[in-house]
């Protein structure tokens, strides 16, 4: 059997600790995902998801709990290790595009990738092949703000799957769209997400886009059930 993609188990993670503001947000959250399973996190704002999601992809660490990538505990691992793996294993999609406003969406694809040790070509052979699977290739040459909102998240998607990962997480991808945009690139990102074979946590409290993914989670009182 191959090794998760990722594996939370009794992740606790509290703010401001001691203080009387003091928020116990994840109280022993546990999830499994294998690989190609594309998972909804479901719960209200302010539940949790990103402070989970940001300590899937090591952009935090937990106060309790183990979290492993690819079947390696993450824990043991020093900053430059948890760096090399949040590069290379994990890709981001926020709700906010976050591209680089004075580089083409061409350069934004390419720029991970080059960050990486691959070489221009090859890397700009890759991030065509990836804009023009969500459909925005004609637009590779222009610059975030001349792209619709649409477009500018088909390129963030792009930009997290630049260097290969076998983990996406998605932090409301398209919270920030219209509904019917909404729909359109939700598809593009499944597409995206079939056809590479990664796995992919996405955050919702889209209970009709959640639907459409292989299984849903719920953090409800900073458990998972
Ligand atoms: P969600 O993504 O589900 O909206 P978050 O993970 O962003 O939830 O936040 C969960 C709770 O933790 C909220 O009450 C939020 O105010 C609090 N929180 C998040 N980040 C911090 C922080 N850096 N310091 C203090 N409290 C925080």
């Amino acid at each position: 059997m191959s090794e998760a993609a990722l594996r939370l188990e009794g992740v606790e993670k509290t703010y401001n600790k001691g203080l009387e503001s003091e928020v116990a947000v994840l109280r022993g959250a546990s999830l499994t995902l294998a690989p190609g399973e594309v998972v909804a996190l479901v719960a209200p704002s302010g539940a949790g998801k990103s402070t989970l999601l940001h300590i899937a992809g090591l952009l935090d660490v937990a106060d309790a709990g183990r979290v492993e990538i690819g079947g390696k505990d993450m824990g043991g691992q020093g900053d430059r290790a948890r760096t090399r793996v949040r590069r290379r294993e994990v890709g981001f999609v926020y709700q906010f595009h976050h591209l680089l406003p004075e580089f083409t969406a061409l350069e934004n694809v390419v720029l991970p990738q080059l960050a990486d040790g691959i070489a221009r070509g090859a890397a700009e052979a890759r991030a065509h092949r990836l804009l023009d699977s969500v459909g925005v290739a004609p637009r590779a040459d222009h610059r975030p703000a001349a792209l619709s909102g649409g477009e500018q998240q088909r390129v963030a998607f792009c930009r997290a799957l630049a260097n290969a990962p076998r983990l996406l997480l998605a932090d409301e991808p398209t919270g920030n769209l219209d509904p019917e945009t909404s729909d359109r690139v939700f598809a593009a990102l499944m597409d995206l997400v079939r056809e590479t074979g990664l796995a992919a946590l996405i955050a919702t409290h889209n209970l009709a886009l959640a639907a459409r993914m292989d299984r849903q989670l719920h953090l409800d009182a900073g458990r998972i059930s």
